[in-house]
């Protein structure tokens, strides 16, 4: 994947049908030109919130909190004082990642009776609009708890039940929600009866994560779900021993159940080469952009696997490649999805950027030039293009 400009010959990258295609481009084809610049893989954001975000709107100051339910109060709040509707901020949040170099997104959307289905209606009005851009899996989160907020089961089961979501979303069952066995049984049973994914958000640490992480493996193997759940953050892996941690990750590579973090911290991190020896699929992820949780989050895949790279002290090049490839594959792998690894075959999907070779790339964030979406130029001098415009690239090979 790294090449330095010194070493790497400009070669064109030729698509066809929206795939990266080997031999010369058809006659006729559109030639879009690449200056040189070193061609990546597109990027995949495994884990965002595009429901909570006021991207794009006005600065709003946030208040002290203190758990999980103050957080979720002043989300309340803020979605009630916000002029515009769910769809457009949305729309803004997602355009904007797109013109940073991400190609899929799974988009958690919170689903309680404070709001219905507003959240996951309004990022699938978000995702229409960018079809030619963007591949968004939806998660219908229940970030007010499952069983302690009555009614929210309902709206999961309708929200799966109507086609709205890809996934049903679940929560600390014992930390928030106290009811470790009724929350996973809930969640389980719509994605069973309706044959959609599971994604769980898991922050509870030590012996009380460890229970719900037991709870989430019986599920799957009991109702044959290998392959479609997923664990967000799982604050409770990156402490274990050794050996702990082994034992985990072979029951979770045994059901295939794929785990995603946003390095938040040395700490809270997961160990994603050990994960991955176990075959454990491991994407990176933005969570919450600029809403009433956290100030801080842009939504740039690249940014954050610069923050990978920085919370687990990398040096060598090798390791600075694999953050990228963490963002990049580590995300399609959890989705689902091809690698857009500029192979004969694989989507087009790519982004253009000046520069060295892609460790340099991972520390110093260029601008993305030119962003390309199954073969589709969808943004351009780090803007999102809405007059989008097929063709070939040619580039350099990154
Ligand atoms: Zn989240």
């Amino acid at each position: 994947m790294c090449a330095r400009s010194s070493a790497a010959r400009p070669t064109d990258l030729v698509v066809v049908d929206g795939r990266i295609a080997a031999g010369p481009a058809p006659r006729g084809a559109k030639a879009v030109d690449g200056g040189g610049r070193i061609a990546l893989p597109s990027l995949v954001d495994a884990h965002i919130h595009p429901d909570k975000t006021i991207w794009g709107g006005s600065w709003v100051s946030r208040k002290p909190a203190s758990g999980i339910a103050d957080y979720v109060a002043q989300d309340v709040e803020l979605f009630r004082n916000q002029r515009r509707p769910v769809a457009e901020r949305a729309y803004g949040l997602m355009s904007h990642a797109v013109a940073r170099g991400t190609r899929a997104m799974r988009a958690h959307a919170d689903v309680a009776p404070a709001y219905g289905l507003a959240g996951a209606e309004g990022v699938a009005e978000a995702r229409e609009r960018l079809r030619h851009a963007l591949d968004v899996q939806i998660v219908a989160f229940p970030q007010h708890g499952v069983v302690r907020t009555p009614g929210t089961a309902a709206l999961l089961e309708r929200a799966a039940r109507e086609g709205l979501v890809d996934m049903i979303g679940g929560i600390d069952p014992i930390g928030f929600d106290h009811a470790l066995d009724e929350q996973l049984d809930l969640v389980f049973g719509i994605a069973d009866r309706h044959g959609v994914g599971v994604d769980i958000h898991l922050h509870d640490r030590g012996e009380t994560g460890l229970r719900a992480m037991r709870g989430i493996i019986g599920r799957t193997r009991a109702l044959s779900l290998a392959g479609k759940v997923t664990v967000s953050h799982v604050f409770c892996l990156p402490g274990l021993s050794d050996r702990e941690l082994g034992s985990v990750a072979a029951d979770l590579g045994d059901q295939d159940i794929a785990l995603t973090t946003v390095a938040p911290s040395d700490s809270l991190v997961l160990p994603v080469a050990r994960l991955r020896e176990h075959g454990v699929r491991v994407g990176l992820g933005s969570d919450g952009v600029r809403d009433s949780w956290s100030p801080f989050g842009n939504a740039d895949m690249l940014h954050r696997a610069h923050l990978l790279g920085w919370v687990t002290d990398v040096r060598l090049d090798d390791e600075l490649a694999e953050c990228y490839r963490v963002a990049a594959h580590g995300g399609a792998d959890v989705m689902g999805l091809d690698h857009a690894d500029l192979a004969p075959g694989a989507p087009a999907d790519f982004v253009l950027v000046r520069g060295e070779c892609l460790p340099q790339v991972v520390v110093d964030m260029p601008r993305r030039d030119v962003v390309v979406h199954g073969g589709v130029v969808v943004a351009r001098d780090g803007e999102f293009s809405t007059d989008p415009v097929a063709g070939g690239v040619t580039g350099t090979g990154g």
